[in-house]
């Protein structure tokens, strides 16, 4: 170790994902199987609105998370979050796709408040496949989810 030195450096985040890093349409479609099962868990007792959570971290594999509600409302947290602290707890720091799943007439995106949490991990062209319990209903990229963002980039 070199003196001085406690910690590695963090890796550098690349601004853009090269062909390697960008996931094929088949570990796609693993994602959003994951995020189906993961919302099959959700703790929604009080919307009912039942939502799973996946990313694909830089070594390829996948964490999943679902939403959970509490009595005290502001105290619920979303499936994408539980995703993100599953990924860091078991080590993951980069996101390179993400998968959100729910029901409704139109397409379960991420909140305003996951959108930021994502882009913690997520360069600005991850893709975030938006899919029910049937089928994909959009394809995103982080970037169109929050233009011009504030990420980790900007404290360097
Ligand atoms: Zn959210």
């Amino acid at each position: 170790m070199i003196a001085g030195r406690t910690r590695a450096a963090a890796p550098e985040r690349p601004l853009t994902m090269t062909p390697p890093d960008i996931p094929t349409d088949a570990v796609l479609a693993q994602l959003v199987d994951a995020a189906r099962a993961a919302r099959a868990h959700a703790y929604a007792p009080y919307s009912r609105f039942q939502v799973g959570a996946a990313v694909l971290d830089d070594a390829g594999r996948i964490h999943a998370g679902c939403n959970v509600e509490n009595a005290a409302y502001p105290q619920g947290t979303c499936a994408e979050a539980g995703a993100l602290a599953a990924m860091v707890l078991a080590g993951g720091r980069r996101v390179r796709a993400v998968a959100v799943v729910g029901e409704g007439a139109e397409p379960v995106t991420p909140c305003g408040g996951c959108r930021q949490k994502l882009r913690e991990f997520a360069a600005p062209d991850v893709t975030v496949v938006i899919a029910d319990s049937q089928r994909e209903r959009a394809r995103h990229t982080m970037d169109q989810l929050l233009p011009a963002s504030f990420g980790p980039e900007n404290l360097k």
